[in-house]
């Protein structure tokens, strides 16, 4: 990870909490893209996933604490209720690592199937990094960063995932947690993670009514070239949920899952889920990605096949969720 050394003017949010919001499932309408046998009511839709990630993207950068943070938020706080779920933020405050100010951060929570007491998690960071400080350009790295791939990719992904949710057999109520504050940093001694700390901190230390029997964090999953390899820590802490992904991955004929040993050893969100909150969780990550915090991460970069494949995988995985044991 690279340093910034500007400081980004922070505007603090004023997050709207919202519960109990119900509707009505819409019908999928365009083009349907079937990369297996699956039936109508199960297909994805790459057009879609696409045109949602560029929708997040327009919004511009998703800093913490910013008004195109709020306004993503206002767009899952409009979109997952009319498919029957219910939203609610978690917020809590942190220092900003630049000015020293409190940064308002909000952790989202999308429940499917809110009263089931045995819960899985899925997740995604859904703020954007302040520059762009890898940029190959050296007088580029204070642009703007809107992360199409790193940030809106996972946003897209659930809210795709959305169409799709109520023909779910519930074998365990889901639950899609955006996390903010994954990359509020601007130097090396900055902290990452902000969001999933605070959400297993609350979660060890203040015990809900649920438990999540697994977590799966999704994170950078819209790369036209897109190759996730297996993460070590998710082989370390969740080896039978990770396996088990890869199995649901092969039998789809889902060609990014990349078969074998793990590849990468990532810092992502997963870790204070497995380490904190105990839950334990994968990460699916595509660390290949050339345009990493960068000025060319943008839509272009990104395809909706890539992310429908993951929602696939996902989806069937969630069908037939596998007992836990790797706790
Ligand atoms: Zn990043």
């Amino acid at each position: 990870m690279c340093n910034s050394l500007h400081s980004y003017i922070k505007a603090v949010c004023s997050a709207r909490l919202l519960t109990s919001l119900f509707g009505l499932a819409l019908l999928a309408t365009g083009r349907n893209v079937a990369l297996a046998k699956e039936p109508p009511t199960k297909q994805f839709d790459a057009n879609r996933a696409y045109n949602y990630l560029i929708k997040v993207c327009r919004i511009g950068p998703r800093i913490s604490g910013t008004r195109g943070m709020v306004e993503q938020q206002n767009l899952i706080v409009e979109h997952f209720p009319k498919f029957g779920a219910q939203v609610r933020f978690q917020s809590f405050d942190v220092t900003h690592p630049q000015t020293g100010g409190p940064v308002r951060m909000n952790n989202t929570i999308v429940s499917w199937h809110p009263n089931s007491k045995r819960r899985v998690l899925l997740a995604c960071h859904y703020d954007t990094r302040p520059f762009p400080d890898r940029d190959p350009d050296l007088l580029k790295r204070r642009d703007r960063f809107i992360g199409a791939n790193d940030g809106a990719s996972g946003v897209a992904l659930f809210m795709e995932l959305a169409h799709h949710m109520q023909s779910l057999k519930p074998t365990y109520g889901v639950d899609f947690v955006f996390f903010d504050g994954e990359e509020l940093v601007y130097g090396k001694n900055d902290q990452y993670c902000l969001g999933s700390k605070y959400f297993a901190e609350q979660y060890r230390t203040r015990p809900p009514p649920h438990r999540y029997v697994y977590g799966v964090v999704v994170d950078m999953v819209a790369d036209k070239h897109l190759n996730i390899h297996k993460e070590k820590n998710s082989l370390k802490f969740a080896p039978k949920l990770t396996h088990s992904i890869w199995a649901t991955a092969r039998r789809l004929k889902a060609s990014a899952f990349v078969p074998g040993r793990a590849k990468y050893d990532v810092n992502d969100d997963h870790i204070p889920l497995n380490k904190i909150a105990h839950i334990p969780t994968c990460d699916l990550i595509d660390f290949d990605y050339p345009f990493w915090h960068t000025t060319r991460d943008t839509p272009s970069a990104c395809s909706g096949s890539s992310l429908v494949q993951v929602a696939r995988v996902l989806f069937q995985w969630l069908s037939n969720v596998p007992r836990p044991v790797d706790r």
